[in-house]
């Protein structure tokens, strides 16, 4: 199983989880604050310090990421 990285929107805590395929590009539950509202860091199309963005609305990038 491939391990993903994910961003919570609501805490912008980073954590990697190991999924599925076909879980891959569903919202996956925070392990910190529990928040549902997460979305997977692509490497596909994203890497190279643009911010990740797949979601409405605004998405803050931590100043800080510990994921980076
Ligand atoms: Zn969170």
């Amino acid at each position: 199983m491939p391990l993903y990285e994910f961003v919570c929107d609501e805490c912008e805590t980073g954590f990697e989880l190991l999924v599925g395929f076909s879980q891959a590009d569903q919202p996956q539950t925070c392990p910190t604050c529990g928040g549902l509202h997460t979305h997977r860091k692509v490497s596909t199309f994203a890497m190279g310090g643009g911010a990740v963005r797949n979601t409405a609305g605004p998405v803050a990038r931590p100043a800080s990421s510990p994921f980076t």
